[in-house]
């Protein structure tokens, strides 16, 4: 089913939202407050469950599951990347899918999504796909050292990629895969990374919020800024190039893309690292510093309505709490200027997100 002929959906309809995480609670929240329902559709149960009004816990290949969970809802969406190609297909036959299986698909594998993006024209890191030994030698021979082996699926937050610096030796980063498929990607140099969180609704209108800086600890997001601290012209690029792929996608909902900024004889230039087809930790600043949450926004933009205007309400900072931070919210909470969010997660594991918090200094 396609998202042209569909219907807007009204205040009391159910969105169906595959993955119970924290983008899955925060979306529910935002649908409440448009009067829309979710429904969770997760083989765990997460921080999503407990404010969603119906839950289903199933495998994603459990059919008969999958068949009750369509016959709930109005459309399905998801809020994470790696939903098996078989559950996004099955759904869609069913009920509209936003954003697309195509999108799902592309940017599921790191190979497809880049050789994806640089068809549009528009620059990623060089890149080799890599079988085995001799393949990740001829590449390393290619793109030089240092270079970057990662997982062609599956990966996140820094998981299933190993450095391959002068002297490493490769066989060592190829075990690290666990046998998966891989990609070789030559070392960007970059001085800043920054992520573009925009909409894209049914009608093909477009809105992005201010440009985000991101730093990581651990290769896991820990502050946002926004907006990056770049020259105008290179913010407006990396708009332009958000716009240019959710086109090319026909996506519809949040999208981020994530990007590295490269100066060279003092130009800013954008290579894109990777596209989340969904709302994205970059973006959790939006619920207290825009005028419109890229929950919120997501939420209208798959259920037809019109989108929200993403004005910044000033200059924004959020922070992750990454585990053991999080025991700190009474702390945290009796801070002046502080918006304190929490997921409920009962147990503070070491590299687990648990809340974020933001801050927003108004002009
Ligand atoms: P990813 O899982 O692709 O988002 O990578 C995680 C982090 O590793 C990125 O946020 C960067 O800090 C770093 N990284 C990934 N790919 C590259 C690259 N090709 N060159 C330089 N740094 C990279």
């Amino acid at each position: 089913m396609t998202g042209r002929d569909e219907a807007t959906l009204s205040p009391g309809d159910t969105i169906g939202v595959l993955g119970s995480g924290q983008l899955g609670r925060m979306l529910s929240l935002a649908a409440a407050r448009l009067g829309l329902k979710t429904h969770i559709f997760c083989p765990e149960s997460g921080p999503a469950f407990d404010v969603c009004a119906a839950r289903t816990r199933a495998a994603y290949d459990d059919d008969a599951a999958l068949s009750s969970f369509a016959a709930s809802v109005k459309l399905v969406t998801y809020e994470f990347e790696n939903v098996p190609a078989h559950t996004a297909a099955f759904l869609a036959a069913r009920v509209p899918v936003h954003p697309n299986p195509f999108a799902l698909e592309t940017a599921q594998d790191r190979l497809v999504e880049k050789t994806f993006i640089n068809g549009l024209g528009i620059a990623t890191a060089p890149f080799a796909p890599v079988d085995d030994l001799a393949g990740l030698v001829a590449a390393l021979d290619r793109l030089g050292r240092p270079a970057i082996l990662k997982t062609r699926r599956m990966g996140y937050d820094g998981k299933g990629q190993a450095m391959i610096r002068p002297g490493d030796d490769p066989a060592v980063a190829l075990a690290a895969m666990g046998g998966h498929a891989a990609i070789l990607e030559g070392f960007v140099p970059f001085t800043r990374e920054v992520s573009v969180v925009a909409a894209r609704g049914r009608d093909g209108g477009f809105a992005a919020f201010d440009l985000n800086e991101n730093e990581h600890a651990d290769h896991i997001l820990s502050v946002t800024r926004a907006p990056a601290a770049v020259a105008p012209a290179t913010a407006a690029a990396a708009m332009d190039i958000a716009r240019r792929i959710a086109d090319a996608l026909d996506y519809v909902g949040v999208i981020a893309v994530e990007m590295f900024v490269v100066v060279e004889n003092g130009v800013e230039r954008l290579v894109v690292n990777e596209i989340a087809p969904r709302v994205h930790n970059s973006g959790h600043w939006t619920i207290d510093g825009a005028q419109t949450s890229q929950f919120e926004q997501h939420v209208r933009a798959v259920a037809g309505m019109p989108l929200g205007s993403p004005r910044i309400r000033g200059r924004v900072e959020m922070r992750n709490l990454i585990g053991a931070d999080a025991l700190d919210w009474r702390a945290l909470m009796a801070e002046p200027g502080v918006y304190l969010h929490l997921y409920g997660k009962h147990e503070a594991r070491p590299g687990r997100k648990m809340g974020h918090l933001t801050r927003v200094i108004e002009p």
